[in-house]
């Protein structure tokens, strides 16, 4: 596992490309400017680990473009010390985003290969997520609830309800909406009963698997 001033160089020309799509967040921009997104993706990707782009990682998913991951986290407003559950471990490349902005990340992921390969990789380069889960994200983690804020990202067809009430008063749950294509949507929880609903722009996300596929 190899990381090289090159690479540096090219993080930091990838965050200012983010800065200039729109991702003011310094925090978020440090994030981007630290991790070796190389590492998270095959090693036939590694020349274009840079560009903003998805790549193919295991088990038909893919690492979500860094802009993508840049304005999800910048949208979550994410504190030190937040206490996050991330949908979607994936490569872990998100979580490595939230766990260096200093939240405490519970991660689940569906698929067994995907989540034995980024639970051994992730705390190799030091990034240690409170938990780490097997299991279906559609249920949520009620045992660990409530969350400041909950991070979605795999194409739901629907709003999960089980996501919606595992979140704080004040906390805000971010989940792409959609079949072929989603819609970003924020919720932020107004009062027990009460969501504030925004929709923020059109995304493209691999699809959130359920009980039948
Ligand atoms: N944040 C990840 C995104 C990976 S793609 C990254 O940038 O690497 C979406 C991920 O969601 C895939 O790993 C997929 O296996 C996972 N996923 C799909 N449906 C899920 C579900 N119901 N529960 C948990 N994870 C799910």
């Amino acid at each position: 596992m190899k990381d090289t001033s090159k690479h540096q160089g090219l993080r930091n020309q990838l965050a200012n490309v983010l800065q200039a799509k729109g991702i003011i967040d310094e925090n978020v921009l440090k994030a981007v400017r630290k991790i070796p997104r190389h590492l998270f993706i095959d090693s036939s990707f590694e020349s274009h680990a840079y560009q903003d782009k998805a790549f193919p990682i295991a088990a038909e998913q893919t690492i979500s473009m860094p802009y993508t991951v840049a304005f999800q986290t910048q949208t979550l407003e994410v504190k030190r010390g937040d206490k996050v559950l991330e949908i979607g471990t994936g490569s872990g490349y998100q979580t490595a985003v939230l766990l260096s902005l200093n939240a405490e990340v519970y991660s689940i992921e569906r698929q067994r290969e995907l989540f034995k390969k980024t639970s051994l990789f992730l705390p190799k380069l030091g990034y240690k997520p409170k938990m780490f889960i097997f299991g279906d994200g559609y249920k949520g983690l009620p045992e660990q609830a409530p969350f400041d804020k909950i991070i979605v990202t795999a194409g739901a067809p629907f709003v999960p309800k089980p996501l919606l009430r595992q979140l704080k008063v004040g906390g805000r749950l971010l989940i792409p909406v959609g079949d072929k294509t989603q819609i970003m949507t924020l919720f932020i929880r107004k009062s027990d009963k009460e969501f504030e609903k925004k929709e923020l722009g059109d995304f493209a996300f691999v699809p959130m698997l359920g009980e039948k596929n």
